[in-house]
């Protein structure tokens, strides 16, 4: 089978390099470079990660064993320790906060015994939850809820947690439980969650996994995908009317989609218009030194949500940070936010996203299922953060790839 394949992502490389053994599989690419939003640029040897820190691990042992076997071994990775931090009322606290109430007891002690009542009666139970402030005050109880969780996810999301689904969290985010809770008021509890450590390539940059992924595929680069259309005639797909293949996957983002493919009913057009995303952008800045691989910025006097400490996970000699902000922001907005925290010294680069974030507000669901519905009946596979349309790290993109691997065996 001739397979098409849109988007030279981290989704796209990896269904192209599990279908490749068997199968002619061309890749279609805007870019003059694979890995979408994961790829970094070279800044004087720092990769600067332009969509935010690409770190790699995953609790999936398929993917491991995909990624360490077929593509990197795993001698040539660092495993690094997560180290986070949070900026909380002009103070420094561990990550994650619900186990920092002892650091919080150090500067506020009124507030921390507010966080622990609160927390201490919270419901944790989510069947009366119906947005996502619910589902924060739910869990972590009033304070809590009020004085980090709602204000980053006002942040990071530009929208309101109470307009949002809370349908996507449960994965992201365990809730704490009371023992390990009450535990961390008497003794300092390390950030303990799955993800403390990570992956990354040796060679300190990512683009180096990138290129693994993409060794040995056939990539048209700087293809811009515009069109899509079936031919009953020749059974074949038929992409910008230049390339013919039995069978394409799309990687490409849902909200585009429909309105790429011939004669798509106006109502799946319409759905796709109502998906909504958020871009980031990012400075890569010249820092001061820090222990941290992360810090989090949850006070809305700055627009910058998260530090990303590279330097940590990419080893240099000078200490490097890369901040980031939800929605296109000017070069000389970024630089004026970072010039107020003298830990930022020289900014040396900036970028705007294009898709960076879905966003889960109420619609998504019906949106996202309506055009998943729709591809599936005229049967275009769709695969990746986009192209499915949810909150997929890297290792999830991977997952879903060696699962439509498996359902495409099973099913040609
Ligand atoms: C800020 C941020 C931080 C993240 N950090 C991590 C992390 O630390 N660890 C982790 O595992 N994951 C992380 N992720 C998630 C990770 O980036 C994604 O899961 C993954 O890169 C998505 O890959 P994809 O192939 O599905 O999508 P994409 O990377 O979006 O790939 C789609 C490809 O399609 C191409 N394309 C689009 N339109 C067209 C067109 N019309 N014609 C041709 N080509 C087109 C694009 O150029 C792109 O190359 C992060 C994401 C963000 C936004």
């Amino acid at each position: 089978m001739k397979i098409g394949i849109l988007g030279a992502g981290i989704s796209g490389l990896s269904i192209g390099k599990l279908l490749s053994s068997q199968h002619e599989v061309e890749i279609l690419e805007r870019h003059m470079e694979p890995g979408g939003i994961a790829k970094t640029k070279n800044f004087d040897g720092i990769p600067y990660h332009t969509v935010g820190g690409h770190c790699f691990n995953s609790k999936h042992l398929d993917v491991l064993a995909f990624v360490f076997s077929k593509i990197l071994p795993e001698e040539k990775w660092d495993l690094i320790q997560r180290k986070s931090s949070i900026q909380f009322k002009n103070r420094e606290i561990s990550y994650p906060i619900e186990f920092a109430v002892r650091e919080i007891h150090a500067f506020n002690p009124e507030l921390a015994y507010k966080i622990i009542e609160d927390y201490l009666i919270a419901q944790q139970d989510l069947s009366n939850v119906h947005n996502l402030e619910d589902w924060f005050v739910s869990s972590f109880g009033k304070t809590l809820a009020e004085e980090y969780f709602i204000p980053y996810n006002r942040k990071i999301w530009n929208i309101e947690p109470k307009e949002m689904s809370h349908e996507w969290v449960k994965e992201k985010l365990p809730i704490p439980d009371r023992k390990a809770f009450m535990q961390s008021l008497f003794n300092e509890l390390k950030d303990n969650m799955s993800h403390r450590l990570f992956y990354y390539p040796k060679n300190n940059q990512t683009n180096t996994f990138i290129k693994a992924l993409a060794d040995g595929l056939k990539i048209l680069f700087g293809y811009n995908v515009f069109s899509i259309r079936y031919s009953n005639r020749n059974k074949k797909w038929i992409i910008n009317d230049t390339q013919h293949y039995d069978l394409i996957i799309n990687t490409l983002p849902l909200n585009i989609v429909p309105s790429l493919i011939e004669n798509c009913p106006l109502e799946i057009v319409d759905e796709a218009q109502k998906l909504r995303y958020n871009r980031i952008t990012t400075m890569l800045w010249e820092s001061a030194q820090t222990s941290n691989t992360w810090t989090y910025i949850p006070e809305p006097e700055s627009i910058f949500h998260r530090y990303i400490h590279i330097s940590n996970f990419a080893g240099s000699q000078k200490s490097y940070t890369i901040t980031e902000a939800v929605g296109e922001r000017s070069y000389d907005e970024m630089a004026n936010c970072g010039r107020k925290d003298p830990f930022l010294k020289t900014p040396l680069d900036h970028n705007v996203s294009d898709h960076a974030y879905v966003v889960f507000d109420k619609n998504y669901n019906t949106s996202k299922d309506t055009i998943l519905k729709y591809l599936k009946q005229i049967g275009i596979y769709t695969l990746g953060r986009f192209g499915e349309w949810d909150y997929y790290n890297m290792d999830i993109c991977i997952k879903k790839s060696l699962e439509l691997y498996k359902l495409l065996q099973d099913e040609h």
